[in-house]
């Protein structure tokens, strides 16, 4: 028999499967003997009270055992001989599209500026051990695209739930561990998941798909409103129709669609800083215990929003246990993000901590058309490069020294590896942002104790949170509103925000790019 319960027991208890069974024996009458195994199908911590619960639903096997598969395998077709589709880009937008290609029996041509993800960790070591920025290979560009040093988080706010399942169960397929299918908060890991994206590409290989690393697309073949297919840097020119997954900080694509005037248009981002507070402290009051998070516990995650003078001000993308990374994809360029190896287990806590923008918020960058607020985070992230020292090294500023205004001379050990640099954030960078992340961190001081502290400190930019271009599409067809064979995918077209919602948009492109070539 198989019997499905919920439980809601201290975290000892639910880290462990002998305790497990031992507590379902005795507070469920099951068994002990009879008891075979326990799986766990869904997990969240409860920490709003001084004794942290863990909530489980759990399957209990009595009598019996559990099947071998813990996930939902999908079957991928031969496509070596099918009709061909482009996908430009092999972030998770495009590694998905590839993958939903073949299941839906077309072939795909991935085409990727940066190197395997492989290579690129060598690329992303000299940024920070020689201040040295490949423009093709780093933090955005490569095979696994901006999510393959990432703290690989896995929720999204989608309320499509059947999608998002589908996304982490190809994700097991290929090597990740079956606990993101429980966890409410799931996460892979920045040492797992180059591994995982290794075996998407081999699959896609294995099934008659082509992937060509260091090539870039430099122009779309357009000929009477509809793509024909792409020229590329190497001399290469590919024909088929083209989902166009370039991400976020391809610039020079946005730059290609508005001079070659395919419609595209300004959209809104969020600017800030990443907040990095020692993960002790950050255990300390979420856990509500001075001794911080214990054996049993996961190191712990916040997340704050609140409204300021009409705009939205929220922690984003947070990585306990993690590290600020230096993600400039290009010289000249400070920008920081964030990640976490899958133990999430260094002594820091970092996140994002962003004010929302609007193109009408800037009025002086209106002269950039649909290109206004990706023009004002090129400037913004080139006068970080100078106020940091002209290298990798990032402007820092202790939090409450940031309320008051005031510089002080040293700061925090920090995990940014490049180095930080005293700077007066509140001074130089824009008003508009600042005076609204002050009133924020005082409000999110308030809601939790101890938060707002000179522990804590403020490393600039943070300004690749969201793609500040749409690249229009039709809502049905989800090809471009006026060029025909052209899907804009993923972040980069303004229709995902994250790995798992990049993963899903790639399905959808793949599935409308797999009826369109099905009917030429
Ligand atoms: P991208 O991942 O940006 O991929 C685009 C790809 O296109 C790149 O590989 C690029 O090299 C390629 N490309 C660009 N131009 C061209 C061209 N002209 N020719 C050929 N190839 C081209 N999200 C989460 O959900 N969870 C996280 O924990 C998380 N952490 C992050 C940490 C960091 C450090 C960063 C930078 C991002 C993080 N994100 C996270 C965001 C997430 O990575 C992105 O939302 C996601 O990768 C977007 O997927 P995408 O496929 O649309 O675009």
């Amino acid at each position: 028999m198989i019997q499905e319960i919920q439980l809601r027991i201290l975290p000892e208890i639910a880290a462990n499967e002998q305790r497990l069974k031992e507590y379902l024996s005795k507070e469920n009458g099951i068994s002990l003997k009879q008891l075979n195994a326990v799986r766990i199908l869904k997990r969240s911590i409860d920490a709003r009270q001084r004794t942290v619960f863990v909530n489980l639903k759990v399957r209990a096997y009595i009598n019996e055992m559990p099947a071998d598969d813990e996930y939902i395998h999908t079957t991928y077709k031969k496509v070596e001989n099918a009709p061909q589709v482009i996908v430009v880009g092999a972030g998770p937008g495009g590694l998905f599209a590839a993958l939903k290609l073949i299941e839906e029996g077309i072939k795909p041509i991935i085409v990727e500026r940066g190197k395997n993800v492989r290579d690129r960790k060598k690329d992303i070591a000299l940024i920070s051990r020689e201040h040295i920025v490949d423009p093709e290979s780093n933090y955005s560009f490569g095979e696994g695209g901006a999510g393959a040093y990432s703290d690989g988080k896995l929720y999204t706010r989608s309320k499509k739930r059947g999608n998002t399942d589908k996304i982490l169960n190809v994700f097991c397929q290929h090597g990740a561990s079956t606990s993101i299918l429980v966890d409410t908060h799931p996460h892979i890991g920045t040492d797992k998941l180059p591994g995982v994206i290794e075996k998407m590409r081999n699959t896609i290989l294995e099934c008659g798909g082509e992937v060509h690393f260091e090539t870039r697309m430099d122009a779309l073949i357009i000929e009477n409103n509809e793509v024909k297919g792409i020229e590329t840097n190497t001399g290469k020119t590919l024909l088929g129709p083209v989902i166009l997954a370039t991400g976020h900080s391809a610039r020079d694509v946005y730059r290609w669609l508005a001079a070659n005037n395919v419609d595209i248009e300004a959209k809104g981002i969020a600017v800030g800083v990443r907040l990095e507070h020692p993960q002790m402290l950050i255990d300390q009051i979420q856990y509500h215990n001075k001794n911080g998070r214990g054996d049993y516990l996961p190191a712990a995650e916040y997340s704050f929003v609140t409204q300021v003078e009409g705009r939205g001000v929220y922690s984003f993308c947070m990585c306990p246990g993690g590290f600020v990374v230096p993600a400039a994809s290009g010289p000249e360029q400070v920008v920081v993000n964030g990640m976490s190896p899958s133990n999430r287990g260094s002594k820091w806590s970092n996140s994002g901590m962003v004010v929302e923008i609007h193109p009408e918020d800037f009025p002086e960058y209106a002269k950039y058309g649909p290109l206004a607020l990706m023009e004002f985070q090129e400037e913004l992230e080139h006068q970080c490069w100078m106020q940091g020292g002209r290298r990798q090294t990032a402007p820092a500023q202790r939090m409450v020294d940031f309320t008051k205004g005031k510089l002080g001379s040293s700061l925090p050990d920090s995990s940014y590896s490049p180095g930080l640099v005293s700077s007066p954030l509140h001074f130089w960078m824009p008003q508009f942002i600042t005076k609204r992340l002050s009133q924020g961190f005082q409000q999110f001081g308030k809601f939790s104790h101890g938060f707002l502290t000179n522990e804590a400190t403020m490393i600039g930019v943070e300004t690749r949170t969201s793609s500040p271009v749409r690249i229009i599409r039709d809502s049905e067809s989800l090809q471009h509103i006026t060029i025909k064979g052209l899907f804009p995918c993923g972040e980069g077209a303004g229709y995902a925000g994250g790995i798992v919602s990049a993963g899903i948009d790639g399905e959808r492109c793949a599935e409308s790019a797999a009826k369109y070539v099905q009917a030429i």
